[in-house]
């Protein structure tokens, strides 16, 4: 083995210091639904990552081929993901985003000096050959070619989604899309969602700020946040159905029926009492003695009651 072989193996992990954040640089799915994209192992912080990217683009691209440079080279040009973006180079030591033809980052596919990593290339090859050896009516036979890593940095290829593959480390996604860059941050409550914190357009100034301040309160959310934000949507379904009941002993029922948590209904049951003025053990008396259309009234009221959503999902 030759001294470059051995100097383009794939990056060890790095072992010490804790390791920063990770985030995926994205692309929307098919008919616009959902994500996917390519691992991005160094993400400190949420704008100054986007604020990376964007000076990357922007560095590599004009406004006419922006999204066409965004997509084909960070997301389709190197399937393993990258460890950083940004170079240094002889003269300026600071990593950061550069015009062709320096590298747009260090990635887990490719060495410094271009060449294909040996880890890369034996995964390669291991896919042509399953492919190769496929039946021809073998319609899974692609997602079974690619075998999966559970270690973003080894230097495997890996398409990332919000359902599939999604490594633990990973906190901010980055989607790329004509207009700029949506940031988007793991719901500190409900694990495989991602919520928005803010947009970064190609050109103009962003609120880097506000974008930081909302990812820190989507990470901090807590199962409470989520059973509230559920419970607003299940006492106005509730209220929809007693409008439509022609007997309204049921409407509690009708609301444990639709929350699917015991988080949810306590919350749903919380505003409830809150909008009829009792305590939560006399609810179901006071319900009892209300009318049909007097008790859907209070449903909505409860609902109107819990903060609505603050964050939509990426
Ligand atoms: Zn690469």
């Amino acid at each position: 083995m030759n001294t470059r072989t051995e100097a383009s193996a794939c990056p060890p992990p790095q072992s010490g210091a804790p390791d920063p954040p990770a985030g995926v640089i994205a692309r929307p799915g098919r008919y616009n639904e959902g994500w996917s994209g390519r691992y991005l192992h160094h993400a400190p912080g949420p704008s100054d990552t986007a604020r990376l990217i964007r000076e990357t683009v922007t560095a590599r691209s004009s406004a006419r081929t922006r999204m066409k440079v965004a997509v084909s080279e960070l997301i389709d040009a190197h399937p393993c993901g990258w460890e950083h973006l940004g170079t240094a180079t002889a003269k300026d030591p600071q990593i950061r985003a550069r015009r062709r033809p320096a590298d747009a980052g260090s990635c887990y596919c490719h060495t410094p000096d271009g060449y294909v990593r040996p880890e890369f290339l034996n995964q390669l090859l291991g896919m042509l050959r399953r492919l190769e050896q496929t039946r021809p009516y073998d319609i899974e036979a692609l997602e079974k070619a690619v075998k999966r890593s559970s270690d973003p940095t080894a230097c495997a290829p890996q398409l990332i989604n919000p359902h599939k593959g999604l490594p633990d480390r990973v906190v901010y996604v980055f989607l790329l899309h004509a207009e700029g860059i949506t940031v988007g941050v793991r719901d500190g409550a409900r694990d495989a969602r991602f919520l928005k914190a803010g947009e970064v357009g190609w050109s103009e100034e962003a609120n880097w700020e506000q974008i930081d301040a909302a990812a820190a309160a989507i990470r901090a959310r807590v199962p409470e946040d989520l059973a509230r934000d559920d419970a607003g949507r299940s006492l106005t379904t509730t209220a929809r159905h007693l409008k439509k009941m022609v007997s309204g002993q049921y409407a509690l029922e009708t609301l444990h029926w639709h929350a699917r948590t015991g988080r949810e209904t306590a919350a749903a049951l919380g505003a409830l009492a809150r909008a009829a003025g009792v305590g939560p053990d006399e609810l179901p008396d006071h319900l009892a003695s209300a009318g049909l259309e007097a008790q859907a009234d209070l449903f909505e009221v409860a609902a109107q009651l819990i903060p609505g959503e603050s964050y939509r999902a990426v």
